[in-house]
């Protein structure tokens, strides 16, 4: 850890995390730029439609809400239980706050980080020596036009996320056979159903995983039944139980868990729904009319003609703008190893119950780089908002040089 106090922070990516880390910084006088590769919250912008499972006072810090009131007094904040849609928490929080005085010049909208690298070394010099932390980041970044820039950074906090980086829906992790012709055709994500009612009603779809994003489709496509009483789905997971989600115990986020009991029971009970346990999809294959012809392997080998595929299979962190970088990853998770060890070691399903984050899990072999929010968690997917709020404030213990320093408990939004 570097001694003297760093001036000048570089945060990658301007979702929720990279903006509360700016904030954060701001507030503490140093010098920040937020790189975004498209428009604020460009991600969550993306689903949007969804409802989140986690009310609006665990998803924001009191830093934020501070920030937008003092800014504007008309500024009516969510209440702390509300449960917003994505779209609802972009429009009504996190585009206020990246609009806010101590922002606004702070954020570059439409410019992609390509890569970093650490001043006049290479990969493989100067492994864990003093004379490599002395030197700044460069940075490159391509803007909307393609315009290519260096910029410089003392610090470099990576908040990218991981949503741009949809994993295969092949067995094993790997595509399956014909995936890598198709993926332009195949949705990774959660479909806007209401946008979509004629991709997707009446059609046959064929959905595979078993997250909470499988869930969330699972449950548009039985709303669309109800308009459309030929949609039909077939939903392939790994597991072989015949209800995919195990509930968490008295879990405390009560959508959560509706949506879990829903899933559940739709794949027991729905007539729309033929679910397949303990199959994955082995190759699949576009006809030029547009229908799909899917070989299913495991308990239930069989071919399958479909319309739409969607596969919520999860998502990985894109390392390769890291590669020049001496970051020690988790040959698992792929997230920076000592968070990865902390979060591996416990064995909770509910990322309400991970382990507390310390200042010390963040650091990385790469000093005053750091990785936090989705992207810090790999190929986990229990990452938590609340969880990544945590990171902010231990991380500034360390980048301030000040143990007990909490802006979250000593800057509160007026009441
Ligand atoms: C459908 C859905 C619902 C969820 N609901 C909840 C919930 O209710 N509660 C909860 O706590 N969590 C929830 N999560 C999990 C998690 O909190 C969110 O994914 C959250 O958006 C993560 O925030 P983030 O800032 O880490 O990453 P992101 O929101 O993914 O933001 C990353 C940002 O980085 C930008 N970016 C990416 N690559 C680059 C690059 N190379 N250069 C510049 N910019 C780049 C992206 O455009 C994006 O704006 C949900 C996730 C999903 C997908």
């Amino acid at each position: 850890m570097s001694s003297e106090t760093p001036k000048k922070i570089a945060i990658l990516g301007g979702g929720p995390i990279g903006l509360e880390a700016a904030l954060y910084a701001r507030f503490l006088g140093f010098e920040v730029t937020v790189f975004e590769q498209g428009k604020i919250a460009n991600n969550v912008a993306s689903w949007g439609h969804v409802k989140m499972f986690s009310p609006f006072a665990m998803n924001s810090s009191p830093l934020g809400v501070a920030a937008v009131s003092a800014q504007d007094t008309q500024y009516s904040a969510p209440s702390a239980n509300d449960l917003l849609t994505g779209d609802e928490f972009r429009e009504r929080y996190l585009l206020p706050l990246g609009e806010s005085d101590l922002l606004v010049d702070h954020v570059q909208t439409q410019t992609r980080v390509l890569s970093l690298g650490r001043q006049g070394f290479l990969k493989n010099d100067a492994v864990g020596q003093p004379n490599r932390s002395a030197v700044p980041f460069r940075l490159l970044t391509v803007d909307s036009d393609g315009s290519e820039s260096f910029h410089h950074a003392d610090v470099v906090i990576d908040c990218t996320g991981t949503w741009n980086q949809p994993r295969q829906l092949g067995p094993s992790g790997i595509p399956a056979i014909g995936e890598r012709s198709t993926t332009e055709e195949i949705e990774y994500r959660i479909p806007d159903f209401q946008q979509q009612e004629s991709l997707y009603g009446n059609r046959h779809t064929l959905l595979v995983g078993s997250g909470y994003s499988a869930a969330t489709t699972l449950t548009g496509l039985s709303e669309l039944v109800t308009r459309y009483p030929e949609t039909r789905v077939t939903w392939v997971t790994r597991d072989g139980t015949a209800r995919p989600f195990s509930p968490i115990p008295e879990d405390p986020l009560v959508e959560r868990s509706k949506l879990t009991e829903t899933a559940n029971q739709l794949a027991q009970d729905a007539n729309f729904v033929r679910h397949l346990p303990g199959s994955s999809i082995k190759a699949m294959q576009k006809s030029i009319t547009g229908n799909w012809k899917i070989e299913i392997e495991g308990s239930h080998e069989q071919l399958v003609e479909c319309d739409q595929v969607i596969a919520n299979v999860g998502f990985k962190p894109n390392m390769e703008m890291l590669s020049e970088l001496q970051i020690h990853q988790c040959y698992a998770s792929e997230g920076p190893m000592k968070l990865a060890a902390m979060l591996l070691s416990s064995s909770a399903t509910d990322c309400l119950q991970q382990p507390k984050t310390q200042a010390e899990t963040l650091m990385t072999t790469e000093v005053d780089f750091y990785l936090l929010g989705s992207k810090s968690y790999g190929r986990n997917s229990q990452f938590l908002l609340a969880s990544g709020l945590t990171q902010i404030r231990e991380l500034f213990t360390v980048i301030a040089g000040r143990d007990e320093l909490n802006l979250y408990d000593t800057i509160q939004p007026s009441p």
